[in-house]
């Protein structure tokens, strides 16, 4: 692991990082009402960077109220159209400050600085934008009634109300322009809470949400855990709809606290994807993919190829080649820019994920590379490939959340039986098949029972395509014209004519 190769901070960065931080409630920049802090750390020494306020439920209900007055005054008043030209020029500012949100993501998460200055944020700033056009296209429909007399019947759609938006550590910054885009667009208002791990570019955001000129209170930005500011969200009897993105275990206390007021629910939440490489498949790019599919942001990904089912015939060949693949990945600081695996987010996950491993291997799986912690500094795990794994084992049921390829290989390319391996899991978000055979794909793609299917690529993600959960992987789907569905309700008015 290259620690040296870290160049130093840009002066506004540095300014940025170092200054106080305080929570963006209406117009104000506030610290929380009990005057707690907590630390920001950089996962790839574990070494704090920063303070943020620590909130609690006194916070939330100052920034609910923000959010109310927001979406009973000035917001509601705004034409779609302004609403539209609001949302392009954070998009334009998003862009403007690639530099600073790129490095603050990176700095917080320890993913690898190109992926954030090249990936994440422009796909923050294109999100912005996609939704931006949505915001004066979000119509009802008219409807030709079948009761006696005449009628005329329609629909509108409307803001769902003030919005508690709640998300996770992994993509800071395209899990919160997955939530905010679509209920800005909608017409909603906002309180947002960035994980305790990653707050900074959250906050960063909040200014950028003001130098925009959106009206005061429209977005809300608080920091804390998730046990206070988060759980305090989804119990609030005046939010109106909340929106997760994390683990399947905190997606159930969030579905069970929504119950006091029964306030809408959408949950984006664990998986445990399948990667099958049917027999004729192209070799190179199997290999090549499945390894991203592995490995890409350290498998901190909801999507993340975990379960390899490998045709037999070229088994060796792939798992050879995955591995290889590992042992080549330049390890460092997400800051370092020649770095292409990162730490992971925290102690807890790596702790947590090296666990996961030592079981595979006393459950009598084989670990071909990797397996354990990378040096005694930070939280880097080695890039690792299990073979020879089974169905019952904890490494294929549980979301490990980690640079973590685990693999078993097929002899009969019986689709069913297939497709029936691939489903033998409680998560439904995504599976990735890989075959030059049309016709095998479309019928497995039918068969899987998740949220996206992939054939020949994984992990690809676009504003376009909508994303979420089958089973235990949530409710809802974000992304396309389906996100605008969370964020508004439907309102039929029918009027007898005299
Ligand atoms: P988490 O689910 O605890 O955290 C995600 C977000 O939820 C954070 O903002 C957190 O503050 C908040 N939160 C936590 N407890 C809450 C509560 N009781 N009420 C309301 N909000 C709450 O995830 P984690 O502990 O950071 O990671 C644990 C595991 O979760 C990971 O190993 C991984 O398997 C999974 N995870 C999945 C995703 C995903 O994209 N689906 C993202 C992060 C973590």
């Amino acid at each position: 692991i290259r620690f040296d190769a870290v160049p130093p901070l840009d002066p506004k960065v540095a300014a940025f990082v170092g200054g106080k931080h305080a929570m963006l409630i209406g117009s104000a920049w506030l610290p929380a009402a009990s005057g707690q802090a907590l630390d920001v750390i950089d996962p790839s020494n574990g070494r704090v960077i920063a303070q943020v306020p620590s909130g609690d439920g006194a916070d939330v209900d100052l920034a609910v109220k923000a959010a109310r007055t927001a979406i009973d005054g000035p917001w509601s008043k705004m034409v779609p159209a302004e609403r539209a030209r609001l949302i392009w020029k954070l998009a334009d500012l998003i862009d403007a400050n690639v530099g600073m949100l790129a490095t603050l993501n990176s700095y917080e998460s320890g993913k690898p600085i190109g992926d954030s200055r090249n990936g994440e944020v422009p796909f923050t700033a294109e999100t912005f934008r996609y939704y931006a056009g949505w915001a004066t296209k979000i119509n009802g429909e008219t409807m030709t009634v079948n009761a006696p007399g005449d009628w005329h019947a329609y629909t509108r759609r409307e803001p769902v109300g003030v919005v508690g938006q709640i998300i996770p550590w992994n993509f800071p910054l395209s899990m919160l322009a997955w939530k905010v885009a679509p209920a800005l667009a909608a017409g909603c208002t906002i309180v947002l809470k960035p994980a305790e791990q990653t707050p900074l570019g959250a906050l960063y955001f909040g200014k950028l949400v003001q130098d925009a000129g959106f009206p005061e209170g429209v977005v809300n930005v608080l920091t804390g855990f998730g046990e206070t500011v988060g759980a305090a969200m989804a119990a609030h009897p005046d939010i109106d709809k909340v929106a997760f993105t994390g683990s399947t275990e905190v997606g159930r206390l969030i579905a069970r606290a929504a119950t006091g007021n029964l306030k809408k629910v959408s949950l984006e939440l664990g998986g445990k994807a399948p990667t099958i490489v049917l027999g004729d498949a192209d070799i190179d790019m199997a290999v090549a993919g499945a390894s991203s599919a592995a490995f890409f942001n350290a498998g901190q990904s909801c999507g993340a190829g975990t379960r390899f089912f490998v045709h037999k015939k070229i088994y060796d060949k792939v798992m050879s080649g995955i591995a290889a693949r590992a042992e080549k990945l330049k390890l460092g600081a997400g800051l370092d820019p020649a770095t292409e695996l990162g730490p992971v987010v925290s102690q807890q996950q790596m702790e947590r994920i090296t666990r996961l491993i030592s079981e595979g291997r006393s459950d009598g799986a084989e670990i071909v590379t990797g397996g354990t912690r990378a040096g005694d500094t930070g939280y880097f795990v080695k890039p690792t490939v299990i073979s020879r794994t089974r169905p019952d084992m904890s490494v294929i049921r549980e979301e490990i959340f980690g640079p973590v390829a685990c693999a078993m290989p097929f002899d009969d390319e019986d689709l069913d039986k297939l497709a029936k391996d691939a489903n033998d899991t409680e998560y439904g978000l995504a599976a990735s098949i890989w075959t030059n055979n049309l016709g095998a794909a479309h019928r497995l793609a039918a068969k899987i029972k998740s949220g996206t299917v992939w054939v020949n690529c994984h992990n690809v993600n676009d504003v376009t395509m909508p994303f979420g959960g089958f089973k235990q992987s949530g409710w809802g789907r974000e992304l396309g014209e389906q996100a605008l569905q969370l964020y508004t309700e439907t309102k039929t008015v029918a009027i007898r004519l005299p």
